[in-house]
């Protein structure tokens, strides 16, 4: 016996049975898109190394330790994007998005990091990403931030919390980083080793530190909030107030400082209590210099990605995963005539009914195992085609969730009868 093939860790398989919740959410998603006017955009999965590189920022856990990285057969490093936004800048420019127009687009697909596998964190996951280029803000950040709140809605998603900060401009950061560093130094005994690491390279980095024994000293560093040049304190107050009239609650947090390298301004993240330690569903932020660092003009941009592992599980927890029938109408078929007909009436009624799911029973079977198929399928009604009924041009109609009794309905009528029983019911 050969031995059988595992998948790679932190790499899942989403089984059809567990499929409902992933399209409903990408269903939502898109229609979401739509109705904010954002157009998909569909890109490679893998990239040069030096994109990440140079737009994540070397002294991020991403770059640093989580990117599956290797040459590929001419000797180049390649990355398989770890993250959307860089490949949608490096696609925004190479192929002229950005000359004298803005963009609105989202795309969705598989991530890859190198990470610990745990729950709600994976070497292969998947995000769905929103984001607008050539837009100074704050209309746009806030417009962002209220289509993922119109997600949320729409999937009828409770317990999330918007958290919201401002990183200010990379040149107010700087005198915020002095102050940082500064405050860090005077408690150099307390830092653990990823911090002092980050003390010289990255010192805002320490602030997003998981570590418990760390969270005194982050608790009395000074606030990024108090050191913002003005322009960039007017845009928080401008994104505020629109969050404010669309009723959209939010929680300063001085402390969110998001992992990567490139974000100025705007940064945000939507958490939940429901799911341990891996709580951040949601999370963007502005990236003003990015275009210009990878070689564009100097274009303001904004943007979120969603984890929809995490958002799949918290629809799984709030009993929002959907319905997990396969048909609403199973026919059963006995004997040669029937079955020969069946796949003809099951066309037949697929063309009088769109939408409506129609399983035809394969593969034989006796009536009664063929009707514990049609009531493990979901349907709500089996069309029993049998040998001597279908010499009379009629089958049998039996409801399987209600104790209606069974009819008998002309061939020809199959459908307009269906259709009153089904449609309406059908997928809620
Ligand atoms: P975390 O703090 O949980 O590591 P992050 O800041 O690295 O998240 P982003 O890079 O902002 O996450 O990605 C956006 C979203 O993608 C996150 O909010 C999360 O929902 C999801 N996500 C990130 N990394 C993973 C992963 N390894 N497995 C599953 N989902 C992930
Ligand atoms: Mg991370």
């Amino acid at each position: 016996m050969p031995e059988t093939i595992q998948a790679i860790r932190g790499m899942n398989d989403v089984l059809p049975a567990d499929s409902g919740p992933w399209q409903l959410l990408e269903r939502v998603a898109r229609e979401t898109f739509a109705e904010y006017g954002y157009r998909e955009i569909r890109l490679p999965i893998l990239e040069r190394t030096d994109l990440f590189k140079r737009s994540i920022g070397e002294m991020t856990d991403i770059v640093e330790k989580e990117m599956y990285t290797f040459e590929d057969r001419g000797g180049e490093s390649v990355t398989l994007r770890p993250e959307a936004t860089a490949g949608i800048v490096r696609a925004a420019i190479a192929n002229g998005l950005l000359h004298n127009q803005r963009q609105k687009i989202w795309c969705s697909g598989p991530m890859f990091r190198y990470e610990r596998p745990q729950k709600g964190r994976y070497r292969q996951f998947h995000q769905v990403d929103a984001e607008a280029l050539g837009f100074p803000g704050p209309d746009v950040d806030a417009e962002l931030i209220m289509m993922s709140a119109r997600i949320w809605r729409r999937l009828g998603l409770e317990g999330l919390t918007l958290n919201l900060n401002s990183l200010g401009t990379p040149e107010s950061r700087r005198g915020y980083r002095e102050t940082l560093v500064a405050y860090f130094r005077g408690h150099a005994p307390t830092l653990d080793e990823d911090s002092r690491r980050r003390l010289d390279g990255n010192p805002l980095r320490i602030l997003d530190s998981k570590n418990p024994a760390m969270r005194e000293v982050i608790a009395g560093a000074p606030l990024i909030t108090d050191h913002l040049d003005p322009e960039s304190a007017s845009h928080f107050a401008g994104l505020r107030s629109r969050l404010d009239a669309a009723g959209i609650g939010y929680v300063v947090n001085p402390r969110l400082v998001r992992g990567l390298d490139y974000y100025s301004r705007t940064v945000f993240e939507w958490v939940t209590m429901d799911l341990g330690s891996q709580d951040a569903v949601c999370s963007g932020g502005r990236y003003d210099g990015l275009v210009a660092q990878l070689g564009g003009d100097s274009v303001p941009a904004i943007g979120w990605a969603l984890g929809e592992e995490r958002i799949v599980e918290l629809l799984r927890l709030q009993g929002l995963a959907g319905d997990e029938t396969v048909a609403d109408v199973y026919l059963v078929l006995g004997g040669a005539a029937a079955e020969a007909a069946g796949m003809q009436v099951a066309e037949q009624l697929r063309d009088a009914l769109p939408g409506v799911r129609i399983e035809t029973n394969c593969g034989g079977g006796s009536f009664k195992s063929q009707l514990k198929r049609a009531d493990r399928s979901g349907a709500y009604c089996a069309v029993i085609l049998g040998e001597e009924e279908f010499s009379r041009g009629v089958a049998g109609l039996k409801p399987l969730r209600d104790e209606q009794g069974q009819a008998e309905v002309a061939i020809a009528d199959l459908a307009t009868e269906l259709s009153r029983r089904v449609v309406g019911r059908a997928r809620g």
